[in-house]
């Protein structure tokens, strides 16, 4: 049975180890002592992800996954209970994305566990650095993966929420090289990056564009004194849409704008890098991961809410290495937020739906 006061515990254990990107360790370990306990087989790969594998294993095993990372502010997070929210005490995230996912599964395999049912055809995936544009999945060997069909929790919501859709992803960085001179006494011999980079975002489009597109400049670091003219600017933004057209279009936009740029300031330098990070994906209803979420939501009485995301998850990196994937709500809103929230109803649900899943599947 999914135990509420476990399952809370659980979760909050897991919020209160630090766990930025880069520094998940501590939360793996865990993660592993308790699935050890659970004599599944677990290999930490090559770049720190977990990969749990029940003895009873095949190419039809279901593989649940999470990832163990969360954004910043996310040190020291403090966890209060309050009848059925979660949050955070202090000015930190609660790291309910995606400790509610990790709970979600921990608490379905205990029951599991507890209620002396075998575990067996299940494969795990906790991954590092989801938050770091998916570095973790796209880390993974996937020729060593047993299993094609994945439920992935990382999405906003209730378990009831899928995320059918989800874009392409451009990242780029643009590196501005000026010319360094004295602000008060010779300043015709500089060149500032900052009035090129100005002239260069002008150029530029920023929020949504369209329903499937948005463009962001996200960070931008340059000067070094406050009595000098700036030499040196670096530019980073993203762009996503579910549009290969758009994204072709933006592209070009991009380059053109520095083009244009370069030759309005001549002397200077300005340097274009642009990478898809990862690339779009709409489920169709054939989808057999999707069909089995859908079938254990029936059997929960829950009926599923399709939802398309803004955001990329590792699903996007799953789908991609031909595994049939989906993504479901955890119970958290406000991800990404210190007003995040995790509803506890609806983190039983999710544990619950996760244990039916294996109940019918495994
Ligand atoms: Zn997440």
């Amino acid at each position: 049975m999914i135990n509420r006061e476990r399952l809370t515990k659980t979760f909050c254990d897991l919020v209160s180890i630090d766990s930025p990107s880069g520094e998940e360790d501590k939360v793996r370990d865990f993660i592993e002592e308790k699935l050890s306990a659970m004599q599944f087989q677990i290999n930490i790969d090559n770049y720190g992800n977990l990969i749990a594998t029940t003895n009873e294993s095949s190419n039809n095993n279901i593989i649940l996954s999470a990832h163990m990372d969360t954004v910043e502010p996310g040190r020291g997070i403090i966890p209060v209970v309050d009848k059925d929210t979660i949050y955070s005490k202090e000015d930190t995230i609660l790291g309910g994305d995606c400790k509610a996912g990790l709970t979600g599964i921990l608490e379905a395999l205990d029951s599991l566990h507890e209620s002396n049912h075998e575990l067996k055809n299940l494969t795990l995936i906790f991954t590092r650095e989801e938050e770091v544009a998916l570095l973790g999945a796209r880390h993974l060997d996937f020729s060593q993966i047993l299993g094609e069909k994945a439920i992935i929790f990382d999405g906003e919501g209730p378990p009831s929420i899928i995320t059918n859709s989800s874009p392409t992803y451009v990242s780029f960085d643009i590196e501005i090289t000026g010319r360094a001179a004295h602000a008060g006494v010779e300043p015709e011999k500089g060149i500032s990056a900052i009035k090129i980079a100005t002239t260069l975002i002008n150029k530029l489009p920023q929020g949504r564009l369209d329903d499937e597109t948005t463009f962001n400049i996200g960070k931008i670091e340059g000067g070094s004194v406050r009595n000098a003219v700036p030499a040196n600017l670096y530019i980073e933004g993203e762009f996503r849409t579910s549009s290969i057209e758009t994204m072709d279009n933006l592209n070009q936009t991009l380059s053109i704008a520095v083009e244009e740029t370069q030759n309005e300031f001549e002397e200077s330098k300005i340097n274009l890098k642009s990478e898809i990070l990862f690339e779009k994906y709409s489920l169709d209803n054939e989808n057999s991961a999707l069909k089995i979420v859908v079938q254990s939501l029936d059997n929960l009485g829950l009926s599923p809410t399709l939802k398309g995301s803004g955001g990329g998850t590792d699903g996007n990196i799953f789908l991609k290495n031909s595994i049939e994937s989906v993504v479901i709500g955890m119970g958290v809103k406000g991800m990404h937020t210190i007003n995040e929230t995790v509803s506890i109803p609806d983190l039983i649900d999710c544990a619950s739906l996760c244990e039916n899943i294996i109940q019918q599947n495994t």
